[in-house]
Protein backbone atom coordinates (compact mmCIF):
# COMPACT_ATOMS: atom_id res chain seq x y z
CA UNK A 1 0.00 0.00 0.00
CA UNK A 2 2.97 2.13 1.20
CA UNK A 3 4.67 1.39 -2.41
CA UNK A 4 1.85 2.25 -4.60
CA UNK A 5 1.09 5.64 -3.01
CA UNK A 6 4.54 6.34 -3.32
CA UNK A 7 5.01 5.48 -6.72
CA UNK A 8 1.87 7.47 -7.68
CA UNK A 9 3.24 10.31 -5.99
CA UNK A 10 6.16 10.45 -7.64
CA UNK A 11 4.61 10.03 -11.52
CA UNK A 12 2.83 13.17 -10.18
CA UNK A 13 6.52 14.95 -9.39
CA UNK A 14 7.41 13.89 -12.90
CA UNK A 15 4.37 15.32 -14.32
CA UNK A 16 5.14 18.46 -12.57
CA UNK A 17 8.86 18.81 -13.53
CA UNK A 18 7.91 18.04 -17.02
CA UNK A 19 4.98 20.52 -17.29
CA UNK A 20 7.17 22.92 -15.82
CA UNK A 21 9.95 22.07 -18.69
CA UNK A 22 7.14 22.61 -20.99
CA UNK A 23 5.33 25.54 -20.26
CA UNK A 24 6.39 26.50 -16.71
CA UNK A 25 4.10 24.59 -15.14
CA UNK A 26 0.83 23.19 -16.41
CA UNK A 27 -1.56 25.97 -14.91
CA UNK A 28 1.19 28.76 -15.25
CA UNK A 29 -0.84 30.71 -18.51
CA UNK A 30 -3.30 31.44 -14.84
CA UNK A 31 -1.28 33.48 -13.37
CA UNK A 32 -0.14 31.19 -10.75
CA UNK A 33 3.16 30.62 -10.23
CA UNK A 34 4.23 26.66 -10.55
CA UNK A 35 5.79 26.88 -7.28
CA UNK A 36 2.89 28.31 -5.85
CA UNK A 37 0.83 25.18 -7.06
CA UNK A 38 3.74 22.74 -6.30
CA UNK A 39 1.55 21.82 -3.10
CA UNK A 40 -1.76 21.52 -5.00
CA UNK A 41 -0.77 20.20 -7.76
CA UNK A 42 1.62 17.37 -6.84
CA UNK A 43 -0.49 16.30 -2.99
CA UNK A 44 -3.90 16.92 -3.77
CA UNK A 45 -3.87 13.89 -6.70
CA UNK A 46 -2.00 11.93 -3.90
CA UNK A 47 -4.23 12.66 -0.95
CA UNK A 48 -7.11 11.63 -3.11
CA UNK A 49 -5.35 8.30 -4.34
CA UNK A 50 -4.60 7.50 -0.79
CA UNK A 51 -8.16 8.41 0.41
CA UNK A 52 -9.28 5.51 -2.14
CA UNK A 53 -6.55 3.20 -1.74
CA UNK A 54 -7.84 3.27 2.28
CA UNK A 55 -11.69 2.85 1.30
CA UNK A 56 -10.96 -0.14 -1.60
CA UNK A 57 -8.97 -1.70 1.36
CA UNK A 58 -11.95 -1.94 3.78
CA UNK A 59 -14.46 -2.43 1.17
CA UNK A 60 -13.15 -4.59 -1.20
CA UNK A 61 -9.88 -5.71 0.00
CA UNK A 62 -7.21 -6.34 -2.84
CA UNK A 63 -4.54 -9.64 -2.87
CA UNK A 64 -1.45 -7.66 -3.19
CA UNK A 65 -2.28 -4.91 -0.44
CA UNK A 66 -2.05 -7.71 2.53
CA UNK A 67 0.90 -7.39 4.29
CA UNK A 68 1.91 -11.55 3.66
CA UNK A 69 2.52 -10.39 0.45
CA UNK A 70 5.54 -9.61 -0.75
CA UNK A 71 5.50 -8.09 -4.37
CA UNK A 72 7.16 -5.01 -4.17
CA UNK A 73 7.73 -4.87 -7.87
CA UNK A 74 4.05 -5.18 -8.65
CA UNK A 75 2.96 -2.83 -6.06
CA UNK A 76 4.97 -0.08 -7.19
CA UNK A 77 4.24 -0.76 -11.04
CA UNK A 78 0.23 -0.44 -10.12
CA UNK A 79 0.68 2.43 -8.41
CA UNK A 80 3.01 3.94 -11.15
CA UNK A 81 0.43 2.94 -13.33
CA UNK A 82 -2.54 5.00 -11.71
CA UNK A 83 0.22 8.03 -11.08
CA UNK A 84 0.72 7.91 -14.77
CA UNK A 85 -3.20 7.62 -16.08
CA UNK A 86 -4.32 10.44 -13.04
CA UNK A 87 -1.01 12.79 -14.70
CA UNK A 88 -2.46 12.50 -17.98
CA UNK A 89 -5.69 12.93 -16.97
CA UNK A 90 -5.31 15.78 -15.42
CA UNK A 91 -3.21 17.05 -17.69
CA UNK A 92 -5.20 16.98 -20.93
CA UNK A 93 -8.47 18.20 -18.66
CA UNK A 94 -6.44 20.82 -17.71
CA UNK A 95 -5.29 22.24 -20.71
CA UNK A 96 -9.32 22.42 -22.02
CA UNK A 97 -10.81 23.76 -18.89
CA UNK A 98 -11.48 27.49 -18.36
CA UNK A 99 -10.48 28.29 -14.80
CA UNK A 100 -8.28 26.99 -11.85
CA UNK A 101 -10.89 25.39 -9.76
CA UNK A 102 -12.23 23.41 -12.86
CA UNK A 103 -8.81 22.70 -12.90
CA UNK A 104 -8.33 21.55 -9.22
CA UNK A 105 -11.47 19.89 -9.76
CA UNK A 106 -9.95 17.88 -12.75
CA UNK A 107 -6.92 16.88 -10.45
CA UNK A 108 -9.41 15.19 -7.38
CA UNK A 109 -11.57 13.64 -10.33
CA UNK A 110 -8.42 12.22 -12.34
CA UNK A 111 -7.09 10.69 -9.19
CA UNK A 112 -10.21 9.23 -7.90
CA UNK A 113 -11.21 7.17 -11.26
CA UNK A 114 -7.95 6.50 -12.35
CA UNK A 115 -6.89 5.17 -8.48
CA UNK A 116 -10.33 3.41 -8.62
CA UNK A 117 -9.89 1.88 -11.82
CA UNK A 118 -6.37 0.80 -11.38
CA UNK A 119 -7.44 -0.44 -7.52
CA UNK A 120 -10.70 -2.65 -8.98
CA UNK A 121 -8.18 -4.04 -12.08
CA UNK A 122 -5.81 -6.04 -8.92
CA UNK A 123 -6.98 -9.05 -7.98
CA UNK A 124 -9.05 -9.34 -4.80
CA UNK A 125 -8.59 -11.31 -2.11
CA UNK A 126 -11.34 -13.75 -1.48
CA UNK A 127 -12.51 -16.30 1.39
CA UNK A 128 -10.96 -19.68 0.60
CA UNK A 129 -8.54 -18.43 -1.53
CA UNK A 130 -4.74 -18.25 -1.30
CA UNK A 131 -4.05 -14.66 -0.13
CA UNK A 132 -0.75 -15.05 -2.04
CA UNK A 133 -1.77 -16.82 -5.89
CA UNK A 134 -5.36 -16.85 -5.55
CA UNK A 135 -5.86 -20.47 -5.79
CA UNK A 136 -8.99 -21.89 -4.24
CA UNK A 137 -7.44 -23.65 -0.63
CA UNK A 138 -7.86 -27.18 -0.11
CA UNK A 139 -9.77 -28.16 3.34
CA UNK A 140 -7.33 -29.74 5.68
CA UNK A 141 -4.01 -29.05 3.21
CA UNK A 142 -1.39 -27.29 5.75
CA UNK A 143 -0.32 -25.44 2.31
CA UNK A 144 -1.64 -23.81 -0.73
CA UNK A 145 -1.55 -26.76 -3.27
CA UNK A 146 -0.99 -24.18 -6.15
CA UNK A 147 1.96 -21.86 -5.18
CA UNK A 148 3.33 -24.28 -2.12
CA UNK A 149 2.46 -20.70 0.52
CA UNK A 150 2.01 -21.93 4.27
CA UNK A 151 -1.45 -22.45 4.85
CA UNK A 152 -1.47 -19.20 7.62
CA UNK A 153 -1.38 -16.84 4.59
CA UNK A 154 -5.18 -18.16 4.05
CA UNK A 155 -7.73 -15.41 4.01
CA UNK A 156 -9.22 -15.91 7.21
CA UNK A 157 -12.92 -16.80 7.68
CA UNK A 158 -14.30 -19.15 5.38
CA UNK A 159 -11.47 -20.88 4.98
CA UNK A 160 -10.91 -21.69 9.00
CA UNK A 161 -14.75 -22.49 8.71
CA UNK A 162 -14.26 -24.58 5.79
CA UNK A 163 -11.09 -26.95 7.48
CA UNK A 164 -13.33 -26.84 10.62
ZN1 LIG B 1 -1.16 -20.06 -3.37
Amino acid sequence: MKRFIAAFFVMQVIKFLVGLRLEWGWLGERGVGPWDRLPVTVLLPTLVAMVVVLWMDRELPRRLFDRRVKQPLTQISFGAAAGFLSAAVSAVATRMLANLAMDFLALVIAAAVTATAVLLSMPRMRPGRCVQCGATLVPGEKRCLNCFADRSDAVPGLAEKMAG
